[in-house]
């Protein structure tokens, strides 16, 4: 072998070596890129696990804060308002308020009326809840026809309280036009179910800004002018105006005056006689409160009544001549007197088991002969709840205390709650007694009441008689009774003594 052999075959061992060299090499980089390669993807596959797990967390927590804004917007929408008639509630409406204020141009006028249905109760009570939620149904759709006729908003804020806000008007009269046209389509006949009834609304209206710029006293305003618009009888409206809020103070000096008085004992019973229009004898009294003002002199039931009547202090007041009769009357019993005493019982005493209670105790205490004693309650406070009526009627008869329906002709009268009523007399309300012998309805009326009466087997008084025609006429019709300034005012314990003795 020559050394260029030689050099070739060294060269070519070398080459191969290197060869060699170079394939482990390479295999060793191509082993360490696989297991790189692993690795990686191995943090591939964990960071993808690492991140799908987050964006789930992401996607739940998206969903969730949907589910929770679409809540809150549910919750704002039915906080706002109300269940049965899908109108803004009072939350609603006061927000509401706040902005047309906010927003009012200097020269603008806002009507505020506030509407309250009359009664609503006895919708209630008589035909039952279904009739009365779709009663404020049928309302909620003629107010909402009327707003929408007009630039105007409406809201549910009570039970059976709706507000208007009115701006389509330039001066009181013309919003004034438009609470009567709003009154009288809410008094179209009501057709819900099978019955016919009707309705009637009181409204109180303030104007905005000559009665109030702010929501606050705005509220207050229109509360106290619907207030009074119930108080003056219903089924109307008023505007506000100051002498309203005079008016409330001057009631709430006379509720303070009243409860003095009570204190003082300045009031006093006074009797007017019963006459048996056949015989013109003395059948009894009824027992009539009078207060005795140290300025004022005496003063009559109407100036006190009614605000003693609101404000509770008709309980006492009612009990305290109720006492004072049984005194009275167990004095007389003793003396040997036959007669009967007549003792009106408010709608509040009536209403309360707690003064009926008194009644019955103050009866019990005072040891009369119930035979002599009678108690007037009227048509309205009979009505108001019949059932409570009848069971509280029967306790007293049970005592041997007899009862009469005073006023009556005024109230509801329906025959069926009479034929219930566990009473044993009926008395005819001065208003039809006033123009008998003029009007023939109003004699009409005497001789239906009479003839019903007696149907009934019921006593019939007719109170009022202020004159010998109109006593003829009772008699002619058969009244079993009279009372009135023909035979004598109310008079004092000494004078009505003095009365016994001269009939
Ligand atoms: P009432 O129970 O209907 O009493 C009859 C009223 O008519 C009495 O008025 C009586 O004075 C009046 N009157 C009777 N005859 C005549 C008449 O011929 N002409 C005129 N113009 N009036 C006559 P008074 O005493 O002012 O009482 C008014 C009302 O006040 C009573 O009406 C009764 O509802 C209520 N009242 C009186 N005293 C009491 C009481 O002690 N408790 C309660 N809760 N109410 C009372
Ligand atoms: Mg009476
Ligand atoms: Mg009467």
């Amino acid at each position: 072998m020559d050394y260029l052999q030689m050099f070739i075959c060294i060269i070519l061992t070398v080459l191969s070596v290197l060869l060699v060299v170079c394939i482990i090499q390479n295999y060793r980089i191509q082993n360490k890129m696989q297991t790189n390669e692993e690795e990686l993807l191995d943090n591939y596959r964990r960071l993808k696990e690492a991140y799908d797990k987050e964006a789930e967390e992401k996607r739940v927590l998206t969903e969730r804060c949907e589910e929770l804004i679409r809540s809150k917007e549910h919750m704002q929408k039915t906080a706002g308002t109300d269940y049965l008639t899908g109108l803004p509630n009072r939350f609603e409406y006061t927000e509401h308020l706040k902005e047309e204020l906010r927003d009012m141009k200097s020269d603008g006028l806002l009507g505020i009326i506030d509407l309250d249905i009359d009664n609503f109760r006895n919708i209630n009570d008589s035909y039952g809840h279904f009739y009365g939620d779709q009663t404020l149904c049928e309302v909620t759709r003629r107010l909402t026809r009327f707003v929408l006729e007009r630039d105007a908003y409406l809201a549910r804020v009570g039970g059976d309280g709706f507000s208007v806000i009115l701006k389509d008007f330039s001066e009181r009269a013309e919003l004034e036009a438009q609470v009567v046209q709003l009154l009288n389509y809410l008094k179209d006949p009501y057709h819900i179910g099978e019955r016919e009834f009707m309705l009637t609304l009181s409204a109180g209206v303030v104007v905005v800004p000559t009665d109030g710029t702010n929501e606050q006293t705005i509220t207050k305003n229109v509360d106290m002018a619907k207030f009074f618009a119930k108080a003056s009888g219903k089924d109307t409206y008023i505007f506000y105006d100051d002498s309203l809020d005079r008016s409330v103070t001057e009631k709430l000096e006379l509720q303070t005056e009243v409860r003095k008085a009570i204190e003082d004992e300045a009031f006093e019973v006074y009797f007017q006689p019963q006459i048996d229009l056949a015989t013109e004898e003395t059948l009894g009294f009824e027992a009539l409160v009078r207060w005795n003002h140290p300025e004022r002199g005496v003063i009559v039931p109407s100036e006190f009544i009614p605000v003693a009547e609101e404000c509770g202090l008709i309980v006492p007041l009612g009990e305290f001549v109720l006492r004072e009769s049984c005194k009275k009357l167990k004095k007389w019993q003793d003396e040997g007197c036959r007669q009967v005493v007549a003792v009106n019982l408010s709608a509040r005493q009536f209403k309360d088991r707690e003064s009926m209670d008194n009644v019955m105790r103050i009866i019990r205490e005072t040891g009369i002969n119930p035979k002599q004693l009678e108690l007037e309650i009227t048509e309205t406070m009979a009505l108001d709840d019949l059932d409570y009526a009848i069971n509280t009627l029967q306790k007293l008869k049970q005592l041997g205390v007899s009862i009469a329906l005073d006023d009556f002709g005024t109230g509801y009268s329906s025959l069926n709650y009479l034929k219930r009523l566990p009473v044993n007399q009926l008395k005819i309300d001065k208003s039809f007694m006033d123009n008998v012998l003029e009007d023939h309805s109003d004699q009409k009326i005497v001789e239906t009441i009479i003839a019903l009466a007696q149907a009934l087997n019921l006593v019939v008084v007719a109170e009022g008689v202020e004159n010998s025609a109109q006593a003829d006429f009772l008699k002619s019709v058969s009244c079993d009774k009279a009372q009135g300034y023909l035979y004598s005012k109310p008079l004092r314990e000494k004078d009505m003594l003095g009365f016994l003795q001269t009939n």
